[in-house]
């Protein structure tokens, strides 16, 4: 990978820039955790009118298996 600041090419996994001394993990750390909220946000987004559905789904089952 290469240095987010002097973009001089540095080993993957290193944690700072040999060349200028900068951590190259907090801003990609950063993203991640944007990146798992945010799929923690489409998640919600999709599993509430799921609930829902299944929910209403439920009722009405049981309302026609008592005869409704
Ligand atoms: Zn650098």
């Amino acid at each position: 990978m290469y240095c987010k600041f002097c973009g001089k090419e540095i080993e993957d996994d290193s944690m700072k820039c040999v060349y200028c001394g900068s951590l190259q993990r907090e801003q990609s750390a950063g993203r991640e955790a944007v990146g798992t909220f945010l799929k923690i946000l489409i998640l919600a987004i999709v599993a509430v009118p799921i609930g829902i559905i299944l929910f209403v789904l439920l009722v009405l089952g049981k309302m026609w298996s008592a005869g409704f």
